[in-house]
């Protein structure tokens, strides 16, 4: 595979003195590629540099191997899409889509014939008359993004696309623009604070915090081998219990068998809702006792109250027959990770 953009040594330091500082990362082509944080991490002011809205102070951002950093921003091979759709709203649909292909002098068939095919991509075929306000929310943002999708950029560019959204729509729009991204292979880079968001639609996540890059890894790698226990923290849902380890082992309160690490002092342990065992009282393990059963459909949610306060166990609804509030059992935490704290 062909790196598509790559960014080396980004730094964007405002006079608050806040910002994003020392990014480097590469996009292949064809990969969608999210950037996740909490509010205020840097996401939007990397894409914001990328599409020329910002100007850096230090590094250099490429697309296909040239320095796009001198380029205006209608110059740049990119598109972004925003939250708010921005279309125009005394134009129609066609005018909307129609209005960058003409800048570029396009012939009105070409511009005729890829209107309606952008359209039947976006589900909305037969839309050209119509007035953005004439549309729902879900419908202008698709618009927004048949817009950005005939521009042909080398890379596209999407700014919490689908937060204003309701969160069935949102479902709905983050599988079809996985299918756009297959059909056309477009290179994109995705901006969400929606931890599950990005684990369904990325091929690779940036987990960013305080200007910074924590990991960048694929979901999976992401999920099951989180970096940092910002990002354990951040992503999926974690349980969190204090220990103390010595270079060879770290014991937990409670827990008999100790575990083996390198780490010395203060650690965390890290373990995932599905990843907790719940056993009878009369085994081994952290005491503990039933405080909650929900149901979740397929799975059920058991909170338990231990000494280490409340741990979140996950289990197939068929599991928890025999489980009732109040009582006592003994829980392993199965695979976990330790981090220094
Ligand atoms: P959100 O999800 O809230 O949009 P974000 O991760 O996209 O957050 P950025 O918008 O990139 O974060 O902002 C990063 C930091 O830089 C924040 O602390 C923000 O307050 C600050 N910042 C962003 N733009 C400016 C600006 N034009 N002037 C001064 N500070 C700014």
């Amino acid at each position: 595979m062909a790196v598509q953009l790559s960014i080396h040594q980004l730094s964007k330091r405002f006079k608050t003195g806040e910002g994003v500082f020392d990014i480097s990362l590469e996009v292949q082509k064809g990969e969608l590629v999210s950037l996740l944080g909490p509010s205020g991490c840097g996401k939007t002011t990397v894409l914001r540099s990328i599409g020329g809205f910002l100007d850096p102070q230090a590094g250099d951002i490429r697309i296909k191997g040239q320095s796009i950093l001198s380029l205006p921003p209608e110059k740049r091979p990119t598109a972004m899409v925003f939250q708010s759709y921005n279309l125009w709203p005394h134009m129609t649909v066609y005018e909307n889509l129609a209005f960058g292909l003409k800048i570029r002098k396009r012939k009105k068939e070409d511009i005729h014939y890829a209107v309606s095919r952008v359209l039947e991509m976006v589900r909305l075929a037969g839309a050209e008359k119509k007035y953005p306000t004439e549309l729902s929310g879900g419908q202008q943002q698709r618009i927004a993004l048949a817009r950005a999708l005939l521009l042909e950029p080398e890379v596209l560019l999407l700014d919490e696309p689908f937060s204003a959204l309701d969160a069935k729509l949102r479902l709905e729009l983050r599988e079809e623009l996985r299918e756009i991204q297959a059909a056309t292979g477009m290179t994109m880079v995705f901006v969400t604070h929606d931890q599950e968001e990005a684990l369904s639609i990325s091929d690779r996540i940036v987990v960013m915090n305080a200007g910074k890059i924590e990991q960048l890894a694929s979901p999976k790698e992401m999920y099951d081998h989180p970096a940092t226990l910002f990002v354990a923290s951040f992503i999926g849902r974690m349980n969190f219990v204090k220990g103390v380890a010595d270079g060879k082992e770290a014991r937990v309160d409670g827990l008999a068998e100790p575990l083996k690490t390198d780490l010395s002092g203060p650690v965390m342990l890290a373990v995932r809702p599905e990843e907790v065992q719940i056993r009878d009282e009369h085994e081994t393990g952290l005491q503990a006792t039933v405080r909650q059963i929900m149901m979740l459909g397929h799975y059920a949610e058991i909170s338990l109250d231990t000494q280490h306060g409340i741990i979140k166990a996950f289990m197939p609804r068929e599991g928890t027959e025999q489980l009732q509030q109040g009582q006592f059992c003994r829980i392993d935490f199965g695979k976990s990770a330790l981090f220094s704290r």
